[in-house]
């Protein structure tokens, strides 16, 4: 099958979606269809600039007065972040040592997919999210099966993706569109990613404020992260283990590396404070002081946001809790999963999920797992 979209559709779609903005009499849905259309524009200014960075790079008083005010807004995740950080620094030598293991064995930078010679069609990666989604996710099936049946339009496989990300994806509600960018690999991590966006495009369908809101919204990743947690769970096409504890390993190692940057994020706010008279060499020369630190490093610090990376390492603890259960009772974790997806997005979901899930419970145990495995397994030179 051919897999394409391009600037046109999205146009398509925005003029179909300006149409039902006109004759929207309701209020509310009128405002919805307002912020939809922005995001909309948004996407299609992206596209036109494509491959070139759309990044905007602020000066760093504009980026420390804006992580000043996350770090205002999004308190209590910022909380999490921390315990998650935490509970993770423990084993620091232990990733260090793994690091090296990998560099020598694999290379950086390397996909494991060199090793094991694996490789995928875009075909065979579709079919298999549509295997996944059938025998794994029942109740949300027949979403799924709705849009796998557009597929053909809405799925494209390119060689760079924007902002270095393995695949991401754009859906647009009333017209039950979505359109999703995938990394164009051999590899088998194509299937884990469409498995990934896919779950994002199903949830953006049951709650599509979620995708939309203004505040961002920290279990936004958790439709798309616990399906990929299964998916390498249940490993229903037997790929090799070794790969498998290796996406684990680096999907929890990526989310480290943020969290050391987040956890940061308030010391230098308050060393920004004091020295807010003379922001400039003095700051810096302070900075390099105390966290033996350069400015790359520092820039990376101001650019890792608590409303972007942040939400990955959050999600990522509840669909660890969910992993916990669904290794136990997969009826339980499922139904606890569709719950989340469907509660309405004005209700406090972060409420809910506290007494649902204890975030940070079974982290350790996977973590120490997941290295564990994983340094077994390179050093038997699996
Ligand atoms: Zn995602």
């Amino acid at each position: 099958m051919k897999y394409n979209w391009d600037l046109k559709d999205i146009k398509k779609a925005r003029n179909e979606l300006r149409l039902l903005y006109l004759k929207e009499k309701d209020k509310m849905k009128r405002e919805f269809l307002e912020s939809v259309l922005n995001k909309v524009e948004i996407v299609i200014t992206e596209e036109q600039l494509d491959d070139r960075s759309s990044k905007v790079i602020y000066n760093y008083k504009e980026r420390l007065i804006d992580m000043e005010s996350s770090f205002i807004t999004y308190e209590d995740d910022y909380e999490l972040v921390s315990t998650f950080h935490s509970i993770i620094a423990v084993y620091h030598d232990k990733i260090d040592t793994l690091d090296g293991i990998i560099e020598e064995k694999i290379g950086l930078d390397s996909s494991y997919g060199k090793i094991t010679g694996a490789k995928i069609s875009n075909d065979e990666a579709m079919s298999l999210t549509n295997l996944f989604y059938k025998k794994h996710m029942k109740s949300l099936y027949p979403i799924f099966k709705m849009f796998y049946a557009n597929r053909g339009c809405s799925v494209r496989f390119k060689k760079n993706l924007n902002n270095d990300v393995m695949a991401d994806s754009f859906y647009i509600p009333f017209l039950d569109r979505y359109f999703i960018n995938c990394l164009k690999s051999k590899d088998i991590t194509k299937a884990f990613n469409l498995i990934h966006e896919y779950g994002h495009i199903i949830y953006s369908y049951i709650n599509p404020q979620e995708f939309y809101n203004p505040r961002y919204f920290m279990f936004s990743e958790l439709s798309a992260i616990f399906p990929e947690l299964v998916a390498y769970y249940e490993n229903d096409n037997n790929f090799d283990e070794t790969q498998l504890l290796f996406e684990l390993y680096l999907m929890m190692t990526s989310f480290y590396g943020h969290s050391t940057q987040l956890v940061l994020h308030k010391p230098v706010i308050s060393l920004w404070h004091s020295h807010k008279e003379q922001l400039s060499k003095k700051f810096f020369k302070e900075l390099d002081y105390f966290y033996d630190t350069d400015r790359d490093l520092f820039d990376s610090l101001l650019d890792t946001y608590i409303d972007d990376q942040g939400a990955y390492i959050i999600s990522y603890m509840a669909a660890i809790e969910l992993l916990h259960i669904y290794k136990r009772d997969k009826r339980k974790a499922l139904k606890l999963f569709e719950d989340i997806l469907r509660l309405p997005y004005e209700e406090n979901l972060f409420m809910f999920i506290n007494q649902e899930l204890k975030l940070g419970e079974n982290l350790e145990e996977e973590v120490v797992s997941t290295i564990d495995k994983l340094t077994l397994a390179l050093k038997r030179g699996k």
